[in-house]
């Protein structure tokens, strides 16, 4: 089907009266951030981003287009999978110790504008937080009750290499419903198809409700251009690795270049926050001062912190440089042997919100070249 702009809004309508939070883009302290949508109007209309290593600003197009931005600093990670988590609360009552798990009631929630890059994250998160053996109960519960509207990229950014990593720039799989926007002569218009039984609910409630010519038949001419949309952005990747072998990186632990990027690294930790696949956590216990009442929280870690590898007596990774190889090493290498895919989608965001401008495309292929 094709949707007109009011043909948009009328998802919204239908998903919001179905009882879903719809979740979207929209510009908040000059970036695209996720926040509840409810009108059109909040979307970023005419916004584009200009990205690369170490920085990122908001363009204007000027246009009316609702979806040429890449992506935001924020992931759909930290929805489903939050920064900070309360796992259980205890109360000692005398020599007793009760322990109660936190409850999980998850909103429901339509993601809206989820680039095929981020759908891989979560592919992968399913995976990983999922499908093994110890399910994590509350992402599953938080999962369940998602829906997910996808979106093919037409502008990539400056730092985006998912053709690379073979997870877009057009969704394949693992949506509900996946949009295409089109503006060209023959106007403003989004080609909607649905990836499960839940979004074709949605459709033929659209098309029922639909008064006028917000909600059309696809013609081939809409099929057509939206190809052309996903083939063009295909062609115009801001940067590109070769993963052909590239688990030929644990063959190179002792390469120099790990120590040349350490001397810029600032172990921020920037990157693993903003990559939508890392789900390294550590835990807090608080109790209150008269010791009856305590709780323990999940918070998310970071592989680049000293303190992540401490084991009885001291870090194992107390360098920059191998905290830096066994995240680089980790994402493009072992990841695939732990969980059988990389754990990178090449959307780039650790590139752009590197303070320090360091770019994994190009450390690993200087080190996969023998460059130093
Ligand atoms: S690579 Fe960049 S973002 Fe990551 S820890 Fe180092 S300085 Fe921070
Ligand atoms: S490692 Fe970087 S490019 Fe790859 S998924 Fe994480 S943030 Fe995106």
């Amino acid at each position: 089907m094709v949707l007109r702009p009011p043909g948009l809004q009328l998802l919204i309508d239908v998903l919001r009266e179905g009882g879903w939070t719809v979740v979207g883009p929209t510009v908040r302290d000059g970036v695209v951030v996720h926040a509840e949508i409810e009108s059109l109007d909040q979307l970023p209309r005419g916004v584009g981003d200009v990205q690369d290593a170490g920085s990122y600003r908001l363009s204007q197009h000027g246009d009316e287009a609702l979806f040429r931005y890449v992506v935001g600093p924020q992931g759909w990670k930290s929805l489903l999978f939050p920064s900070r988590e309360l796992l259980w609360s205890g109360r000692r009552t005398g020599t007793e110790m009760e322990v109660e798990p936190a409850e999980v009631d998850p909103p429901r929630l339509a993601l809206l504008g989820v680039r095929s890059c981020d759908l891989h994250a979560l592919a992968i998160h399913d995976t990983v937080l999922a499908e093994r053996a110890v399910v994590d109960a509350a992402y599953v519960s938080r999962r369940e009750n998602t829906f997910v509207i996808a979106l093919t990229c037409s502008d990539p950014g400056g730092t985006c290499f998912c053709v690379s990593m073979g997870t877009g720039p057009v969704p394949d799989k693992g949506f509900d419903l996946a949009l295409t926007e089109l503006l060209d002569q023959d106007g403003h218009r989004f080609l909607i198809s649905a990836g499960t039984s839940r979004g074709e609910d949605v459709l033929d409630e659209l098309a029922t409700r639909a008064t006028g010519d917000e909600v059309l038949r696809a013609a081939r001419a809409d099929r057509d251009a939206a190809r052309k949309v996903g083939k063009t952005a295909a062609g115009r990747m801001g940067r590109s690795l070769d993963t052909d072998g590239i688990r030929d990186l644990y063959a190179n632990a002792e390469h120099p270049r790990w120590e040349e990027v350490a001397s810029r690294c600032l172990a921020c930790t920037n990157c693993t926050l903003v990559c939508p696949t890392c789900f390294c956590t550590s835990v807090e216990d608080a109790s209150d001062l008269s010791g009856t009442q305590t709780q323990r929280w999940r918070l998310w870690d970071s592989c680049f912190t000293n303190d992540y590898s401490y084991l009885h007596g001291g870090s194992v990774r107390s360098s920059t440089s191998s905290r830096y190889r066994q995240w680089a090493t980790h994402k493009l290498a072992s990841w695939v042997d732990q969980f059988g895919t990389s754990g990178c989608v090449g959307c780039g965001r650790c590139i752009t919100w590197c303070p320090a401008a360091i770019d994994i495309t190009a450390e690993v292929g200087a080190i996969r070249s023998g460059k130093g």
